[in-house]
């Protein structure tokens, strides 16, 4: 088992270094207009495809760092610089853990470097698991896919919504169900490759924060996919529904591996709120010093001052709860009191708040696009929803640390 250590070592300082130049000088000066427009950043995504930021190998190098933080570290850079640019440069990541997570090497090996594209040709991936009457309760999908072993293909159909970069993805990465009977388990993941027919963008929303990230529905018309677009292959499906059964007629639960995958992935969403909680306090801590009332800084009074030592202390609270969560993935301990939903739910939960607090320390400065806090506030609230809810958070770890089936 590795140590756990609070110095990162030269090399993650390094990356933390040079995404934190590109979050200060690619991603800040463009954030306010992204934010309005409501698009896709596509200039910023080629920028960073053109400077390593966004490449599969990248992200592999950060995902395999044994000390866990290498994915901390960036995602809380790239979010200081601005999250919905942020989550339309890493959003492709959430399709790409999907097929790390499920997938043989020979589908990683395909599919993660089309996922992004080239420099020249940049792509992006969508992961759509939510549909509209499956948000929290990941077990009621009603997305099918069925076998057709004449042709060897899956066919396809169903509605998924919410799915960020969804109809303007190159690929696609679709959880179906494959045996309705069994919940959760009797679902598999299937990679859509590129222009395959059948699959259409539904409607896109028009979202409070991240706007520059695109969320949309899509829709699944009998989309058919060859039998090697199955995450993991079909033995490994075939064994896994065998023992699903089996544990049904048992009476089990929920495997423990999709917990374990969430518990994994979900430090790195914590690091996303933290960048954003980072960067409105700093906006904060400035003003405070600077901003004249009754003749002194307004930090002077201990009505603000407390309000940034509160924000602060809460902030480091989320970087080591989060930092020790991804150390415990890249460590392959045990989430036994669900660090990893811990370390979401306090993030979250501390994103929304801080930004709060700093649109009040601006007063009216705060509520007004002039200054960013005001995007950052909109931008937070999608912290306590999507990657499971601040509910789910606390159902899971209510669960994890009392051993009850708690409802
Ligand atoms: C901007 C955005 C991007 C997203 N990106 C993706 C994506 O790329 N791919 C994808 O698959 N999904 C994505 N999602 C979906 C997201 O994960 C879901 O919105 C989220 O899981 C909540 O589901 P829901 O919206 O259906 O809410 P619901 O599940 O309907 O929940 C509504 C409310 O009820 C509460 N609630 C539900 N059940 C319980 C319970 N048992 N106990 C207590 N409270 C409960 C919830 O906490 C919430 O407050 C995205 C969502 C958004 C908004």
């Amino acid at each position: 088992m590795g140590t756990f250590s609070l110095d990162p070592g030269a090399d993650q300082l390094a990356v933390r270094d040079w995404l934190h130049g590109f979050a200060a000088d690619v991603m800040r000066p463009a954030a306010a207009e992204w934010d309005e427009r409501e698009e896709t950043p596509w200039p910023i995504i080629q920028e960073a495809a053109r400077l390593g930021v966004y490449s599969p190998d990248f992200y592999a190098q950060q995902y395999f760092d044994p000390s866990g933080v290498g994915i901390p570290i960036a995602m809380e850079e790239l979010f200081w610089g601005d999250a919905g640019i942020g989550l339309a440069i890493v959003g492709t990541t959430l399709a790409a853990v999907a097929v790390l997570a499920n997938g043989t090497d020979e589908q990683i090996g395909t599919w993660a470097p089309q996922m992004f594209g080239t420099p020249g040709d940049v792509k992006v991936a969508a992961f759509c698991s939510s549909e509209p009457d499956a948000g929290s309760d990941v077990s009621a999908l009603r997305t099918r896919a069925v076998y057709d072993e004449a042709k060897d293909e899956w066919v396809l159909n169903g509605t998924k919504t919410w799915a960020t970069n969804g109809g303007i993805a190159a690929v696609h990465v679709v959880v179906a169900t494959v045996d309705p009977r069994l919940g959760a388990r009797g679902q598999a993941s299937f990679v859509v490759p590129p222009g395959t027919p059948g699959l259409s963008q539904g409607q896109k929303f028009k979202k409070h924060g991240i706007r520059a990230s695109h969320t949309a529905e899509v829709v699944l018309d009998g989309v058919r996919v060859p039998g090697h677009c199955l995450l993991g292959g079909r033995e490994k499906l075939t064994e896994r529904l065998a023992r699903a059964r089996e544990g049904a007629r048992k009476g089990g639960g929920r495997g423990n591996a999709a917990m374990a995958t969430f518990e994994a992935s979900r430090p790195a969403v914590g690091a996303q709120a933290i960048g954003i909680a980072r960067a409105a306090y700093e906006v904060a801590l400035d003003y405070a010093k600077t901003r004249v009332q009754f003749g002194r800084p307004i930090i002077d009074n201990q009505g603000v001052a407390f309000q940034l030592a509160d924000m602060r202390t809460r902030i480091d609270a989320s970087r080591l709860l989060v930092w020790r969560a991804s150390w415990m993935a890249a460590t392959n301990q045990p989430f036994t009191s669900a660090e990893g939903s811990m370390s979401k739910l306090y993030a979250g939960e501390t994103a929304k708040w801080v930004t709060a607090q700093a649109m009040q320390i601006l007063g009216g400065n705060g509520f007004t696009r002039e200054y960013p806090v005001e995007r950052m506030h909109r931008d937070s609230a999608i912290y306590s929803i999507f990657e499971g809810t601040s509910e789910i958070q606390r159902l899971v770890i209510a669960r994890a640390i009392s051993g009850l089936p708690i409802r």
